[in-house]
């Protein structure tokens, strides 16, 4: 079966929704994105808030995908974490919160991320990824218990009825900037190669509020 590639629009929050709004107008036209979501919403004023979640609910309306991605987006120092958990922080710049952790405290993460969610009133959301995709199989096991429909690691993208897939995510997010025009060219080329060969692994293209402007293939 022919899977088409992924487009995921990551990092989006009540301070930043509206920068992206003209971006995912102009691209959705013939693409539907998985909007990743960081629900933490502390200290945004409550009309902010009301307008963030009438902005995602228009977008639910317009066939884009919600997906919860993650609580804070920054690690709690305060945390215990694996030796391999503390290692993944200092590499993303404390962004993968729940590297590491203990079943115990992802649990904990995981519902306080939810609680956030609810706040916003678009429903449930439609699948989790967690910051910079530094998860665990014991964290995709805890979203699965709790009933989320799909669940996207580095490079696998899973789905409660299609099940697991293989995925190359194409992200500059990180990257030096010298780096950033392979990759884009990298993206074009795997794309294209994709359209003839598509047994590889599902391509996923990865946009971040930084590189909004940037259109995709
Ligand atoms: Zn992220």
């Amino acid at each position: 079966m022919h899977c088409f590639p992924v487009y995921e629009f990551h990092d989006i929050n009540a301070e930043n929704f509206a920068n992206i709004a003209d971006f995912l107008k102009k691209s959705s036209i013939n693409k539907k994105w998985n909007l990743m979501i960081i629900p933490f919403n502390e200290g945004v004023q409550p009309s902010v808030l009301k307008a963030f979640g009438e902005r995602l609910l228009e977008w639910k309306r317009e066939g884009h995908n919600l997906y919860l991605h993650g609580y804070r987006h920054k690690a709690e120092p305060i945390l215990k974490r694996s030796l391999l958990g503390r290692l993944a922080l200092r590499l993303t710049n404390c962004e993968s919160e729940f590297a590491g952790l203990s079943k115990e405290d992802s649990k904990m993460l995981l519902t306080n991320a939810l609680l956030e969610w609810q706040k916003l009133n678009v429903g449930e959301p439609q699948g989790f990824v967690p910051p910079a995709w530094y998860g665990s199989k014991m964290l995709f096991y805890l979203c699965k218990d709790l009933g989320f429909e799909n669940y996207n690691s580095r490079f696998i993208v899973w789905n409660k009825d299609k099940g697991s897939r293989i995925s190359v995510p194409f992200s500059t997010a990180g990257l030096p900037r010298f780096t950033i025009p392979i990759v884009n060219l990298c993206e074009k080329i795997y794309l294209k190669l994709y359209k003839i060969f598509n047994f590889l692994p599902m391509p996923r293209i990865v946009r971040h509020p930084m590189e909004g402007s940037k259109c995709p293939h």
